[in-house]
């Protein structure tokens, strides 16, 4: 069974250039300051299960392009991998928002998968200060190197707070990015809204982007988170 957090029934923003329905999962193993769905940490967050979702596909066919899990951290639950495979049968296509906490389950769902969001939050070595979490960049470089090696679309986001990154700590991403064959990345700009709060309310701008970065992308964008 899903644990379903809340259902946004029309996006044209949670994948890019899809009319999308998000499901946002409830649960999150990692405690980024910058995060704004704290409400979704917890398991119990989750109020709705599956039905909900199915029900609104079913009059949905033929008005949208796909269904993206989000969250929370969609992969912290393996019912995602049966209903990945439910949406795809009733004619959706499926994205994801992962940080790339749970490599084996995402391979596991990469048959259904036609696009994922993958947040690289900051240079590996820095990683866990970001996720205050103990060795999570090792399994976001595998999360990360098997979506690029199985050819999947992919948006790389890196969430930006001046006091978390640098524009070093920016370069070191981007470059690291690019020499991996990353081809689409966007810069979201903190935002305060829906956050916990306990970051300053200090934000980055377009200009503060290094200028070499861009160009290494065939995509690139500077968005507001
Ligand atoms: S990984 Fe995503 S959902 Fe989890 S704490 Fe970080 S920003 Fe929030």
């Amino acid at each position: 069974m899903l644990r379903i957090g809340g259902i946004t029934p029309f996006s044209t923003v949670d994948w890019p250039g899809k009319l999308a329905c998000v499901a946002f999962l409830a649960g999150c193993p990692w405690r980024c300051p910058y995060c704004q769905n704290h409400r979704l940490w917890q398991a119990s967050a989750g109020t709705q299960d599956e039905s909900s979702l199915f029900a609104l596909l079913e009059q949905r066919r033929g008005l949208l392009d796909g269904v993206v899990f989000s969250g929370g951290e969609p992969l912290a639950q393996d019912g995602v991998i049966d209903a990945a495979r439910r949406v795809c049968e009733l004619g959706f296509a499926v994205g994801l928002h992962t940080c790339g906490a749970y490599p084996e389950r995402l391979r596991e769902l990469m048959p259904y998968l036609a696009w994922v969001g993958l947040d690289v939050k900051a240079p590996w070595d820095g990683y866990d200060n970001i996720t205050r979490v103990h060795g999570t960049a090792d399994l976001v470089q595998e999360s990360l190197d098997m979506v690029l090696d199985l050819g999947i679309e992919l948006e790389v986001r890196t969430t930006w707070h001046p006091d978390l990154l640098t524009p070093d700590d920016i370069s070191t991403i981007g470059l690291d990015l690019a020499n991996r064959g990353v081809r689409t990345w966007a810069i979201q700009a903190y935002r305060s809204i829906g956050t916990t709060g306990e970051l300053a309310d200090k934000t980055v701008y377009p200009f503060d982007v290094p200028s070499q970065l861009p160009q290494l992308f065939e995509q690139f964008e500077f968005r507001r988170a």
